[in-house]
């Protein structure tokens, strides 16, 4: 409300400006009309007193009334140049203000949702880790019934571990994140994380695709770790039951290149610039029922940057979505630690 009230304030004030200066201009404009032509009358009366002319068209063609008139026409360009530039420069200040002012707005609306999902996803763990605990000390339990609940807790465990190192990761990216260099082997990397998933997620149909001939690259092995994960849960998270995954790797020149594909909901031209954002998480309904701080594809872009590589979204046929990523198989100018 605070803020309506002051883009309210503020936009009477550049109102009010440009109609001021609007009127000024027209006034200083016809004011220098009429003192040119109450001169050009007073030099014409002078001068035909002296007998220098008898008529209007005779004054019109001396030389004191050429000067005068083109100082008169100098002034007139002046007063409207100086009412033009100043209306252009109002006009593209007030645009940079207010494309600032949106995406100041839209970035603390996404750092609250953040809270909101933060707080959430915080707190929902703790709970249900809490309440296995409670359940522990209150009744004596059957051993399968024990080992239900620990699973349950472990589950949720993981889940703030997740969450934690993102918020860690991103809590590093902004301390310019450096990547530690080490010779990985991708294909080997991908495979093993894919062994994970497909015990944590056992309905989802994961397939891993190479051609065999990917060489080691140089790069973070946390890094790739991350962005793997984030990436292939996310495609599960954001496709209907049961999730069809489909990983490539493959060499192309200088150049290692991922793709993670899912035939889940897509997203739409006008968030595949946004969803790389910190906290950006789209606004549709399948998003909303789905639980995410809006961290991950950052850290992943991030990551990517920081590895000279590329990361790019495309559609899936006949749905889904396919992000690519291009990493250099050797990063220029690092040193390997
Ligand atoms: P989170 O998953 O925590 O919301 P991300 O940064 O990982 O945050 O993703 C940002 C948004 O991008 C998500 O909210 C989701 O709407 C969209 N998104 C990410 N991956 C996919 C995908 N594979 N399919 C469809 N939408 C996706």
């Amino acid at each position: 409300m605070e803020n309506l009230k002051l883009r309210l304030l503020s936009n009477f004030v550049i109102v009010f400006l440009l109609l001021a200066f609007g009127w000024w201009s027209i006034l200083l404009y016809t004011k220098n009309k009429d003192a040119f032509i109450a001169k050009s009358n007073y030099l014409q009366i002078v001068m035909a007193a002296k007998g220098k002319v008898a008529n209007s068209a005779e004054f019109e063609k001396t030389v004191e009334f050429q000067e005068l008139e083109d100082s008169y026409k100098r002034q007139e360009w002046m007063i409207l140049g100086e009412a033009l530039f100043f209306i252009i420069s109002l006009v593209i200040g007030i645009y940079i203000i207010n494309r600032g002012y949106n995406r100041e707005m839209i970035a603390a609306q996404e750092r609250r949702n953040f809270l909101l999902s933060i707080t959430h996803e915080l707190k929902s763990p703790i709970s249900s880790i809490r309440l296995v605990l409670e359940t522990f000390l209150k009744r004596d339990l059957e051993k399968n019934q024990i080992n239900q609940l620990s699973g349950t807790a472990l589950e949720e465990t993981e889940r703030l571990t997740t969450l934690v190192e993102d918020l860690l990761l991103a809590a590093k990216m902004e301390n310019h994140y450096q990547p530690v260099l080490e010779s990985v082997d991708v294909v080997y990397l991908i495979e093993g994380l894919v062994e994970k998933l497909r015990t944590k997620f056992p309905n989802v149909d994961f397939s891993f695709t190479h051609n065999g001939l990917i060489p080691n690259i140089m790069a973070d092995k946390t890094g790739i770790t991350s962005i793997t994960i984030n990436l292939l849960e996310n495609a599960v998270k954001y496709s209907p039951a049961p999730a069809v995954i489909d990983i490539q790797a493959s060499r192309n020149g200088q150049l290692l290149e991922l793709e993670f594909a899912d035939q889940g909901f897509g997203v739409t031209e006008k968030e595949k610039k946004k969803i790389f954002r910190k906290f950006y998480r789209t606004g549709s309904e399948d998003t909303r029922s789905t639980k995410g701080t809006g961290l991950g594809l950052y850290i992943v872009k991030e990551i990517v940057e920081a590895h000279q590589g590329t990361i790019t979204i495309e559609d899936n046929q006949p749905r889904g979505s396919i992000f690519k990523i291009k990493l250099p198989l050797v990063m220029k100018n690092k040193q390997i630690s």
